[in-house]
């Protein structure tokens, strides 16, 4: 089976490819296995992805999903008491707190098209020649594209083949989506984040009235098998005054042990070759922190289908741009980064703060040339 493009995944970065390519002309096939049905982290969406949902051409459909309008965070980070400051932009517009799994679904329900092919598979592994790459799936069947948009996420399918991927810490996240008890309380809208010695905490009302509670820190700093053990997790959650008065006034409870998630920093060596580029997590996966992770996906998934249509015309500057831009980027967000972590003085000789504030991020290639 041949094609003109393959997009790898069909998350975030691969649906904002999906749509950015619907009127090049071009065949694609989308490759990525079934949705799991479990539910999934992440609704915090920052403003700056509001100009790129607009570029996509969704954004009246954005705005009918009636997501929430999250302007304000409450953070307790350098000192103890919680300090709320507004977040809206007057540039960009407001953040969101969305429902994560109808936003994918509402993403890639509009990125489908009959033209372009989707097949439920893994792409188990690749090998490049000279019209492009080879895609053996997990049926083993065999695609040939003249080029790959990457967005298989941490997996990072094509990329791993052919560029290292540094991992830049083992930071864990555990959560807990919580329901309200007491409905007749209505609870704070807007984020929640506050430090404590062994990590940082965040929580957030969802559109559905539920309530996001999420612990992260490094696994050697909590009880083991803290996802398996309720108690455990309750008097950690207790821990935390903040988060535990939040839950508690606005009338949730906890009543399940936490899922627990990868939430390590992962940054791909090289980000493009001669016939592929990588997009979202598998280009680089931020720490949540940040907030910025969907946005980039959105962002890159838009720019990797960009470079791709100019690369197969034969302009590979689209995808030099994009290793500069990242390059640039990365090197600015480690910089934020370290400062907020070091800023959070009151805890700087616990462990968890110490690793932060001394976060190594791998040497990044200097920009080369695409497809040497
Ligand atoms: C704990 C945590 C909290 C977060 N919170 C936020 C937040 O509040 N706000 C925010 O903006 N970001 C947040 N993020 C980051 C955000 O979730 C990710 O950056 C974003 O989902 C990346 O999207 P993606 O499309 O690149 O990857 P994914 O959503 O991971 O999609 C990857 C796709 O690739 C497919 N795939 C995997 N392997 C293969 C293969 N071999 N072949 C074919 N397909 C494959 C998968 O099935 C999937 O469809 C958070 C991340 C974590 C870990």
């Amino acid at each position: 089976m041949n094609a003109d493009i393959v997009v790898a995944g069909s998350g975030i970065a691969a649906s904002a490819a999906m749509l950015y390519l619907r009127q090049s002309g071009y065949s694609v096939i989308q490759i990525a296995p079934p949705e799991k049905a479990s539910e999934k982290i992440g609704e915090t969406l920052s403003c700056s992805a509001n100009r790129i949902i607009k570029e996509l051409g969704i954004w009246e459909l954005f705005l009918s999903r009636k997501y929430l309008i999250h302007d304000t965070v409450f953070s307790a980070w350098e000192n103890s008491s919680l300090t709320r400051q507004s977040r809206f932009s007057a540039g960009e517009g407001s953040n969101w707190s969305i429902d994560r799994r109808d936003f994918e679904d509402f993403l890639r329900s509009h990125a489908n098209h009959s033209y372009q092919r989707r097949l439920l598979n893994k792409i188990q592994n690749c090998s490049e020649n000279v019209d492009g790459l080879s895609l053996e799936l997990d049926d083993h069947t065999v695609i040939q594209a003249r080029f790959v948009i990457d967005c298989s996420g941490r997996s990072a399918v094509i990329g791993r083949r052919f560029s290292q991927r540094h991992r830049v810490d083992n930071m864990i996240c555990y959560y807990n989506f919580i329901k309200q008890s007491d409905t007749e309380i209505d609870p704070t809208i807007g984020i929640m984040v506050e430090a404590v010695a062994y990590g940082w905490w965040y929580s957030a009302v969802l559109p559905d009235n539920r309530m996001i509670i999420s612990l992260y820190t490094y696994p050697d700093l909590v009880p083991q098998h803290l996802n398996r053990d309720l108690k455990a997790w309750l008097s950690v959650v207790y821990q935390a005054p903040l988060t535990s008065r939040r839950v508690e006034s606005a009338g949730y409870l906890v009543q399940e042990a936490p899922v627990a998630v990868d939430a390590g920093m992962l940054i791909q060596e090289d980000i493009s070759g001669r016939h592929w580029v990588a997009a979202g997590d598998a280009l680089v996966s931020l720490d949540p922190l940040s907030s910025h992770g969907m946005t980039q996906a959105l962002w890159s998934g838009c720019r990797a289908a960009e470079a791709c249509i100019k690369s197969i015309n034969g302009d590979y500057s689209a995808i030099d741009q994009l290793r500069q831009t990242m390059s640039l980027a990365i090197k600015a967000y480690q910089t934020e980064l370290l400062q907020k972590y070091r800023s959070v003085q009151r805890y700087a000789e616990e462990p968890f703060w110490k690793r932060r504030g001394s976060l190594i991020f791998p040497m990044e290639k200097a920009p080369g040339k695409a497809g040497t």
